[in-house]
């Protein structure tokens, strides 16, 4: 195998990445030099309810030599809790699938503005009369909501630091903006089927991401499948070995093609692994994924 300038083989990508246009921090230009550099072959942006990302990481892609894989994110909301699936080779051009999209944007701007009330209201309950209050403005200004960007609980956690009302991402999560805190709030979610059904129109392959964070993931599967999800992400930032061939194991058990990625959100960040092509995912679970891109038609 041919070896690049760091030592890493060729032949590995990276299909979980998020930048700007949703919470990561690194612009897409910036994540693919990243990715560049350390002689990834193709990569796929994944940002949350956004492709916006995709047009400028292509534009770079051309240029150092990385594939780019279109991508996208989306929550749904389950019976049993929420599941992420990711969307792979949907049409950016097709113009139901992106209306969707900006539709799930507006609700997280919704639910955003409720999240900083909430959070101010529970700031003032804590009675810290040295913090200051969360602006909605600067959230919104960190999310580049102006420019279409995806505004989420990490733009309100970055804003929270701003203020000095805690230290980091991390520390906003476990103390305000986590499962069941003050800013935790929910919005109008869409079911897994309507998600699955929505990439497949657009031409796409539903992938189940970080299967282990879906509550009971192995019996919510057959629904799924049944709904038209083709792959799950058994490679994935924060899996050790043994779990990534566990749930190999499941996938190849369900007839799912296989994917990963690292879920990369920015340098020094800890969501997923914290690093961009970590852990290691081979080139050839590419061609069985693509070929599960759906040929339905609206
Ligand atoms: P949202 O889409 O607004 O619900 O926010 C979810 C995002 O927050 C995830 O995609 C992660 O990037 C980030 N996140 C979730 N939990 C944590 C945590 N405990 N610490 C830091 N970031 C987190
Ligand atoms: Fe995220
Ligand atoms: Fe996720
Ligand atoms: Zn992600």
């Amino acid at each position: 195998m041919t070896e690049v300038s760091q030592g890493r083989p060729f032949g590995q990508i990276d299909l979980h990445l998020h930048s700007t246009a949703s919470d990561g921090t690194l612009a897409p230009h910036a994540i693919v030099e990243r990715a560049a550099a350390i002689g990834l072959q193709t990569i796929a942006i994944t940002d949350h309810d956004s492709i916006g990302g995709v047009a400028e990481a292509q534009a770079t892609g051309k240029t150092l030599g990385v594939e780019i894989l279109t991508g996208v994110e989306l929550s749904a909301d389950a019976p049993v809790g929420d599941c992420h699936i990711l969307g792979y080779h949907v049409r950016v051009d097709d113009q139901v699938f992106t209306t969707w999209l900006e539709t799930r944007r507006t609700a997280r701007i919704e639910r955003g503005q409720e999240i900083v009330r909430r959070v101010n209201a529970e700031l003032r309950r804590r009675g810290s009369g040295t913090v200051t209050q969360l602006w909605w403005d600067d959230v919104a200004k960190r999310a580049n909501i102006a420019e279409g960007g995806a505004v989420g609980r990490p733009h309100v956690a970055d804003a929270l630091v701003a203020i000095g009302a805690v230290a980091s991402r991390d520390d906003a999560f476990a103390t305000l903006l986590g499962n069941g805190m003050a800013g935790d709030v929910n919005y109008d979610r869409v079911k897994p089927n309507e998600v699955i059904d929505t990439i497949r129109r657009a031409g796409g392959v539903a992938v189940l991401a970080h299967p282990t964070y879906f509550p009971d993931f192995e019996r919510q599967l057959p629904s799924l499948i049944e709904a038209g999800l083709g792959g799950l992400e058994c490679v994935y930032g924060d899996y050790p070995p043994h779990q990534i061939q566990q749930l190999c194991k499941v996938a190849i058990a369900h007839g799912l093609v296989i994917t990963g990625g690292s879920d990369f959100h920015g340098p020094g960040l800890k969501a997923g692994s914290g690093e961009i092509g970590v852990p290691a995912v081979t080139a050839d679970l590419l061609e069985p994924l693509l070929a599960r891109r759906s040929t339905i038609s609206r």
